[in-house]
């Protein structure tokens, strides 16, 4: 059986049409699923509907979280719910073709584990967004040792592989790279985002930019690098003047110091704040981590 995993935040308008494209295309392939709609603390009609359509079509269940925890939790409860030998994990809003789910259903009945859908294209996006999307990625990439820039979530992983990713303790998991992680055999499935149907993107720039920072942080260590490689610049730096100033001050013609300093005490003094708001984020990571809270908190499903 497979399960189909799908987040869902303030999508009233595209549960229904979910549901009948993929049971329907499914149904039609003679391919035996349950869909599992996961209502990450919705604030509009998304659960009476769920209610709805899961009392109409036994396939379809529904688990209900306490609040909006975030797509990224709303997977891992799918995932923990998910009761199929295999699992996919799609958008509500359709801009994964569930076309290439049936691709994917194939290449993983000819044994493969995990199985990627790559973005061939990327669908209609802001220029800003392009932009940030595309550095966002970039970082992850280098940190990973994985080509990321064509990452979705529109992923099926085998038995095996659900197990894997969800023995995984981490409070911030992120589970585009994650699939990459644990190994498996893998395989991708390119597919071209299609627009959305209804309703509207649930991503603010306030949203994404804190998604970016969390999943920088919970996959690199990079920008501590970073801090100790400025450090190692401005000490090479200092060095050289510090000779200069020496020399010149023997020599009987000091610099008249004062703006310079001031220009130095500020630029150094900015670096250290920055160095230490650097370590002081991964610190409130592992303040996160250590708390051992629940990725999620499930109010009612069935
Ligand atoms: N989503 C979610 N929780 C959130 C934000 C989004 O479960 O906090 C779900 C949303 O319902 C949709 C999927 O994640 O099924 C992708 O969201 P969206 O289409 O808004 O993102 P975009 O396609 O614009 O990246
Ligand atoms: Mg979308």
């Amino acid at each position: 059986m497979l399960s189909v995993i799908i987040p869902a935040y303030n999508e009233e308008a595209m549960l229904r049409k979910a549901a009948e494209t993929i049971g329907d295309m499914l149904t039609y392939e003679g391919i035996g699923y349950e869909l599992i709609f996961v209502n990450d603390g919705s604030r509009d009609n998304t659960q009476n509907i769920l209610e709805q359509i899961t009392a109409e079509n036994p396939r379809i269940h529904y688990v209900q979280l306490s609040r909006n925890f975030g797509k990224e939790a709303a997977i891992s409860a799918g995932l923990a719910m998910a009761k199929g030998d295999c699992a996919a994990v799609m958008d509500c809003d359709l801009q994964h073709p569930p076309k290439a789910l049936l691709e994917m259903y194939r290449l993983w009945e000819e044994g493969f584990e995990v199985i990627e859908g790559v973005k061939r294209t990327r669908g209609k996006e802001s220029m800003a967004y392009k932009v940030g999307a595309k550095s966002f990625y970039r970082i992850m990439s280098r940190s990973t040792g994985i080509d990321m820039t064509r990452a979705s979530d529109f992923k099926l992983l085998d038995r095996k592989a659900i197990d894997a990713v969800l023995s995984l303790p981490e409070y911030h998991m992120f589970f585009r790279a994650l699939s990459h992680w644990i190994g498996f055999k893998t395989a991708s499935v390119s597919f071209d985002v299609q627009e959305r149907e209804a309703g509207r993107s649930k991503w603010s720039v306030r949203k994404l930019t804190k998604y970016a920072v969390n999943n920088i942080m919970a996959f690199s260590s990079v920008p501590l690098q970073i801090v100790t490689w400025i450090g190692v610049i401005a000490f090479i730096v200092s060095l050289v003047m510090g000779v200069q100033t020496l020399i010149r001050y023997f020599m009987g013609n000091a610099a008249e110091g004062f703006t310079t300093v001031i220009l130095l005490l500020l630029f150094l003094g900015s670096i250290i704040m920055i160095g230490l708001g650097i370590i002081g984020m991964y610190i409130a990571k592992i303040y996160d981590e250590v708390k051992r809270r629940p990725r999620y908190i499930i109010t009612k499903m069935k």
